[in-house]
């Protein structure tokens, strides 16, 4: 039951002689916890060692018959659920059987709670964002480095628009602006009005909706105790920062009627704008908004999804936005404009001559190439490959941070989607 943890802290070597030892006790070894052969009721193992038994078969072996069957057993239950931590690793999903195993046992609950504390280290190593949608599976789950990043992100990054009216929602159905579309629509009608969700993520502009993990998360709809105080102390936070001329929660109609007839103003906020300059800023950092859209901005959508595809500057296509995660992919024109704006070495993979080489037609960036790398570049980053001139040279996502690195002696670092030229 202590594997998941153990690997979500970057073990992946076990030695351990407890599968003998346990089994020189009787005991048996499950993801739930260990149980005493004599504790048992029935025994539903299925496995290699247990399958031809019953209970009363293994119960009645002889003692050394007994001890090797039992070590089979808790050898073959060790393998498994290291098989089933390495899919969850490749699915995305480690944190949530971490937290379901768990709470196997109070002990180990006590060790995921203490994980708070290392919120900020975890977040490092966090990637960006994940394959499949995040499962909130109780108060543990708001320690996740994933909510730690979308609260300093927000805070620190994003910028509110100029509207004189904050109108706050409800946490609902994400993505959030397809929830409140029509109500939106209703009160920009009738107020200078800009819209934010109270969600178990924090304040979420309705711009910032379809940015991972927001739109990407599912949350039981009855909200435990930890969760809405959670929530409570982000508003209030939120609540000393804002410079709204007026904010207030949508109560029905009654909202409707008040700003109607309180302002008479319309408002002018066009969400496909401010989410390109919003999640510009919360990918690549504060400045980037103004770096990569300055000058005329054109905004493609999909047809079939309505969602922004491309973005294009002066006609050239700066960003493209990923249907999945709600971020964006680097084009070289909107490189350039970055590398041009950033002092090195911010969002920079700086390689050797001999790499450069390489990644000038396009290809990978391998371990013991790079020279060093923005400390501020997590997993799945986009990354400015540049030599020591500090020329761009390609684009791609970063694989690791710098300190791994720069510790690798092998293995893909950067995975180059295109040389720019
Ligand atoms: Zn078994």
């Amino acid at each position: 039951m202590v594997f998941a943890l153990a690997i979500l802290l970057g073990c992946d070597i076990f030695d351990s002689a407890s599968y003998a030892k346990f089994a020189r006790d009787d005991r048996l070894m499950f993801p739930e916890g260990t149980m005493h052969l004599a504790d048992m009721k029935t025994l539903e193992c299925e496995c290699p060692a247990c399958r031809l038994h019953t209970l009363e078969s293994l119960t009645t072996l002889p003692d050394k018959e007994r001890m090797i069957t039992l070590a089979k057993h808790n050898l073959y239950v060790s393998k498994k659920e290291i098989d089933r931590a390495k899919r969850a690793m490749q699915e995305g999903t480690l944190w949530e059987l971490v937290e379901t195993r768990c709470r196997s046992h109070p002990s180990l609950l006590d060790g995921l709670r203490r994980l708070r504390e290392h919120r900020k280290y975890l977040e490092r190593f966090e990637p960006l964002s994940r394959e499949g949608a995040m499962f909130y599976t109780g108060p543990e789950s708001l320690n996740r480095p994933c909510f730690q990043r979308y609260e300093e992100r927000y805070f620190e990054r994003y910028s509110q628009p100029s509207n004189k009216i904050l109108v706050g929602f409800e946490d609902a159905e994400r993505p959030y602006s397809r929830t409140y579309a029509s109500l939106m629509a209703k009160l920009s009608g009738v107020a200078d009005a800009h819209f934010l969700v109270m969600s178990p993520f924090g304040p979420v502009p309705i711009e910032l909706d379809e940015v991972y993990p927001i739109a990407q998360s599912l949350f039981p709809k009855i909200k435990d105790r930890e969760m809405e105080e959670h929530i409570k102390e982000l508003m209030e936070r939120f609540s000393h920062c804002q410079q709204y001329g007026m904010c207030l929660l949508y109560d029905g109609e009654g909202t409707l009627e008040m700003l109607s007839s309180l302002s008479g103003e319309k408002s002018d906020f066009d969400i496909d704008v401010a989410k390109v300059q919003a999640v510009a800023d919360y990918q690549f950092g504060k400045g980037a908004a103004k770096a990569l859209f300055d000058g005329k901005l054109q905004i493609i959508k999909s047809k079939n999804t309505d969602k922004i595809r491309n973005v294009l500057v002066d006609g050239q296509h700066v960003v493209s936005m990923r249907a999945p995660d709600g971020l964006f992919t680097l084009r070289p024109a909107g490189a350039k404009k970055l590398h041009g704006t950033f002092p090195s070495p911010r969002m920079r993979v700086i390689v050797n001559a001999d790499s450069a080489e390489f990644n000038k037609e396009g290809k990978n960036v391998f371990a013991g190439f790079v020279i060093d790398c923005d400390p501020e570049l997590i997993p799945m980053d986009e990354a400015l490959v540049v030599n020591e001139a500090d020329e761009l040279i390609a684009i791609g996502r970063a694989i690791l941070v710098r300190d791994e690195m720069l510790a690798v002696k092998k293995g893909l670092v950067v995975k180059v989607r295109e040389a720019v030229a």
